[in-house]
């Protein structure tokens, strides 16, 4: 039996499972401050035996397993855990564990079971609380010397909106994550009309950092996934800003087979968690 953590800034994951796909038992924790969070997930896995465990977690944390801090959070992205390391507290279940940040753990599970089988060079994009992008390369994160944090690139906005990004205010996920939807139209995204302008300001917003993306790595699918994409009507509102602003620079094919719904849904994330266990 293999165990998994999908640990987010606003709920936490775990699952047992005989394998990424055929989970047993699955439980949401709400993520609070980390003595709180960690003793339940302690709790949960005390039940069972498993031999290894997947950890996607949000980030900045250190990725390289020679290094004495590994799985440790750098920053202050959410409060009270920065300093914690997620290897060392988690050392109390009896497993060999395995981490990597939430969005390489997403997009594993959709490079394995979803819509990136197959694809060279793999990108799953998150938009929801903040925005993380994992880029997989033939299968393999690429993370270069820390990893990538391609959410807090800056992306041009007329509207002199200030953001919301706690380290740097208008980067990407400060202007266009759910938290930045709602300080600038005033009211949580979920509640927004469709006709509301905020839509097609937010799919120009996405569609600068994913022509950022596309510069950068030229990847053959691109998976959007996170609360905001539960707005399905956003990805063709996505795909055209993305053909009018890269104005045929370069051929990207038809865009509906670049720019793509988890095949996954929801499960992307603790799915791709079980799988770094394997
Ligand atoms: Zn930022």
């Amino acid at each position: 039996m293999i165990g998994g953590i999908e640990l987010g800034g606003t709920k936490c994951i775990v699952a047992v499972a005989n394998n990424p796909l055929d989970i047993l038992e699955k439980k949401i924790i709400p993520t609070r401050g980390p003595t709180s969070t960690i003793l339940d997930i302690v709790s949960f896995f005390s039940n069972y035996q498993i031999s290894k465990l997947g950890v996607g977690s949000f980030g900045p944390l250190v990725l390289n397993s020679d290094s004495a801090e590994y799985g440790c959070l750098v920053a202050e992205s959410k409060g009270g855990w920065k300093g914690i390391n997620l290897v060392k507290e988690l050392s109390k279940i009896d497993a060999h564990i395995i981490i990597d940040t939430d969005v390489n753990a997403a997009a594993l599970g959709e490079y394995k079971y979803g819509v990136g089988k197959s694809a060279e060079t793999f990108v799953y994009v998150t938009v929801g609380t903040g925005i993380g992008v994992g880029v997989l390369i033939e299968g393999k994160p690429h993370v270069g010397d820390f990893h990538l944090e391609i959410g807090h690139m800056f992306i041009p906005d007329k509207d002199n909106f200030e953001g919301v990004c706690r380290i740097h205010g208008n980067c990407w996920e400060g202007l266009a994550s759910g938290p930045a939807m709602q300080s600038r139209w005033g009211m949580e995204a979920r509640a927004l009309s469709l006709e509301h302008e905020a839509w097609e300001k937010e799919a120009q917003l996405l569609a600068f950092g994913i022509i950022n993306i596309i510069s950068n790595h030229s990847p053959d699918k691109i998976v959007l996934g996170g609360g905001v994409m539960n707005q399905k009507h956003l990805f063709e509102k996505v795909r055209l800003n993305v053909k009018k602003i890269w104005n045929g620079y370069t051929p990207l094919g038809p865009l509906s087979d670049l720019i793509l719904e988890p095949a996954l849904g929801s499960d992307s994330g603790i799915v791709g968690s079980l799988s770094l266990a394997l």
